[in-house]
């Protein structure tokens, strides 16, 4: 049923300088026929009331109303200038909003954008939604996102820089494992970028666009223990402390845990870990922090340890990895000294290699690792943004286009969006057609 001249409709598609004449539901979307409020025009050049010439009628899909998608039907009013003389001629209306020959209107691609941007969603619901196909809508979140992720001022500028490796592809039969490393913005908690590499090249042609202001700003650097990361941080970022955060050292001392637990399972069952297995059953548990066990998970680990573990070497292990938590957990830098050099003693007495090893690592990153508690900066912030990135890694079924990808994470995770808009509240209640 075609509905005519509803305030209603006209309310709900609140956009300015129009009234919707008439909106009908056809195929599960919303058609309106909508036309502009003015009565009165002049020309441009000369000034004289233009006379009406016909109209003619324009197709554009704009934003949903209530999750249905809505294809505007705009009833343009064709002007002529009376005056014979005047070079005007005829011409059409224009809108801000609905530009010649577009697909959509300016406030439904800003809202795909922000809707894969900000709300992370995909890209192929939100051109469902709207009622369009994926290239459109993918088109859409470049032509706005990208401004908004070149622009410069959206670097800030951080005191604080945290870096960190996310696998961006697996290795596949045709191509080997895709590292990225990412740049994050610890004060703000923004993403400030991704590169792909894992290098201390990458650092520095990364550093090297910066301004030197920027570059002066930044006086802590978060890093995993990576040397080239490291490497690249001293030689472009002189002044700048390195710190080894928690999260990292604490990956190592877990993946300490998961080596050696490997190792004695096949040792000692000749097989690896299965279900029934003790190692296997505690594998997770391990690598929790002690104080968030219960009574009784912590039974567990020990009793398993007891039958599984006959040299107490993931013991060992699990001892380190609870000792180097200490390290960070000391309220001064003088506590954490000692505490790593309790550390230091129970791997070097151990006998276990992969204890030893990790003390090895752990020393040569000493310095990084006790200056955590002189700048009391964490990797935290990027913890979260891994979080984030994983999300939009979920959603975007693995990304294929490294550009689009950088696009997408920084449009979640990197641009401060204004607060959504939210439908302007109207003086006058609008009535609604039944
Ligand atoms: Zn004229």
């Amino acid at each position: 049923m075609i509905m005519h001249g509803s305030d209603g409709a006209t309310a709900l598609f609140d956009m300015d300088g129009f009234v919707v004449g008439a909106h009908v539901i056809e195929d599960g979307e919303w058609w309106l026929v909508i036309e502009t409020t003015a009565e009165m025009v002049g020309c441009s050049l000369c000034g004289v009331r233009a006379v009406g010439h016909g109209r003619r009628r324009v197709r554009v899909r704009d934003l949903p109303i209530a999750g249905r998608p809505v294809r505007l039907v705009w009833s343009k009013r064709i002007w002529r200038c009376p005056d014979d003389d005047c070079p005007a001629g005829t011409w059409s209306e224009m809108h801000d909003e609905i530009a010649p020959r577009a697909l959509l209107t300016r406030r439904a691609r800003i809202e795909m954008c922000r809707r894969v941007g900000q709300d992370g969603d995909s890209v192929a619901a939100v051109a469902a939604e709207f009622g369009v196909g994926w290239h459109t809508a993918m088109g859409t979140v470049i032509e706005h996102g990208r401004p908004l992720v070149d622009d410069p001022d959206r670097l800030g500028a951080p005191s604080a820089l945290g870096l960190d490796e996310t696998s961006y592809l697996r290795a596949g039969p045709t191509h080997p494992r895709v590292m990225i490393t990412g740049f994050v913005d610890l004060d703000r908690h923004k993403l400030l970028d991704v590169v792909q590499g894992r290098s201390g090249q990458v650092v520095r042609d990364w550093l090297d666009q910066r301004p030197a202001p920027w570059l002066d700003g930044v006086e802590v650097a978060v890093v995993d223990p990576f040397r080239g990361y490291a490497t690249g941080l001293a030689d472009r970022l002189p002044d700048a402390t390195v710190v080894v955060d928690h999260f990292h050292a604490i990956r190592l001392a877990n993946a300490a845990i998961d080596d050696v637990r490997r190792r004695v399972q096949q040792s000692t069952f000749g097989h690896r870990g299965r279900k029934h297995d003790p190692l296997y059953r505690i594998r997770r548990t391990l690598l929790v922090a002690h104080e968030r066990l219960n009574d009784h998970q912590q039974d567990g680990v020990v009793r398993l340890l007891l039958t599984g573990d006959p040299h107490g070497e993931v013991a060992a292990a699990y001892l380190a990895k609870e000792l180097l938590r200490e390290v960070y957990a000391a309220r001064r830098a003088s506590w954490a000294r000692s505490r790593l050099r309790k550390f230091y003693a129970h791997c070097d007495r151990s006998n276990v290699a992969e204890c030893r090893r990790l003390a090895k690592t752990i020393r040569a990153w000493e310095a990084e690792v006790l200056a955590f508690h002189t700048t009391s900066r964490s990797n935290g912030p990027t913890e979260g943004i891994n979080l984030l990135i994983k999300k939009i890694k979920r959603v975007g079924h693995g990304f294929r286009n490294l550009r689009n990808y950088r696009l997408r994470l920084l449009l979640h995770c990197g641009v401060q969006w204004q607060t959504p808009q939210t439908a302007r509240v109207r003086v006058h209640q609008p009535r609604f057609a039944a």
